[in-house]
């Protein structure tokens, strides 16, 4: 972490981020032609990038990997070892901006009690 490598990983890293872009346009352009003339301005992210600016492990893009193991993990869990301290977002259920959404109702169930997600989920006319 730390700013020290932000755009200080040498001109053979650039040219080869350029190089991808440079790819994923021409590739775009092939499918929806005059696509490339349309963008004015490319930074490529990468890995290191989310490992970077967001703290992802190993710069998984979505944080801890999506799938059905993770959601049978003791740590996926509204409930801290702290007590009435409660966690939430997508690390609580699952990835993504509807995944921190749901977290957000699921954290809101354990507070509301027993049944509480039903509870909400019913309110909110899902079930
Ligand atoms: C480039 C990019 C594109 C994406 N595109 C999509 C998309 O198209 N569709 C989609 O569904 N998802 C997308 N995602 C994923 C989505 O943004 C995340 O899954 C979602 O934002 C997670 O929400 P969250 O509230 O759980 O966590 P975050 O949005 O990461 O919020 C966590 C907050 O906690 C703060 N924080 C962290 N540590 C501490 C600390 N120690 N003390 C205090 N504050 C702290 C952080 O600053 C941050 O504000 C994208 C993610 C990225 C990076």
């Amino acid at each position: 972490m730390g700013g020290r490598h932000l755009e200080k990983r040498g001109d053979d890293y650039e040219a080869l981020k350029q190089r991808i872009a440079d790819q994923l346009i021409v590739q775009v352009n092939q499918r929806l032609p005059g696509f490339a003339d349309l963008v004015a301005y490319v930074d490529v992210s990468t890995p290191l990038s989310m490992q970077h600016f967001v703290g992802h492990r190993r710069g998984a893009f979505y944080g801890v990997p999506a799938t059905p193991r993770r959601l049978f993990q003791p740590w996926i869990n509204a409930r801290s070892p702290v007590p009435n301290l409660y966690l939430t977002g997508c690390d609580v259920l699952t990835a993504g901006v509807v995944g921190a959404l749901i977290g957000g109702v699921k954290t809101a169930g354990v507070l509301s009690g027993p049944l509480g997600f039903v509870r909400l989920m019913r309110k909110m006319g899902a079930l």
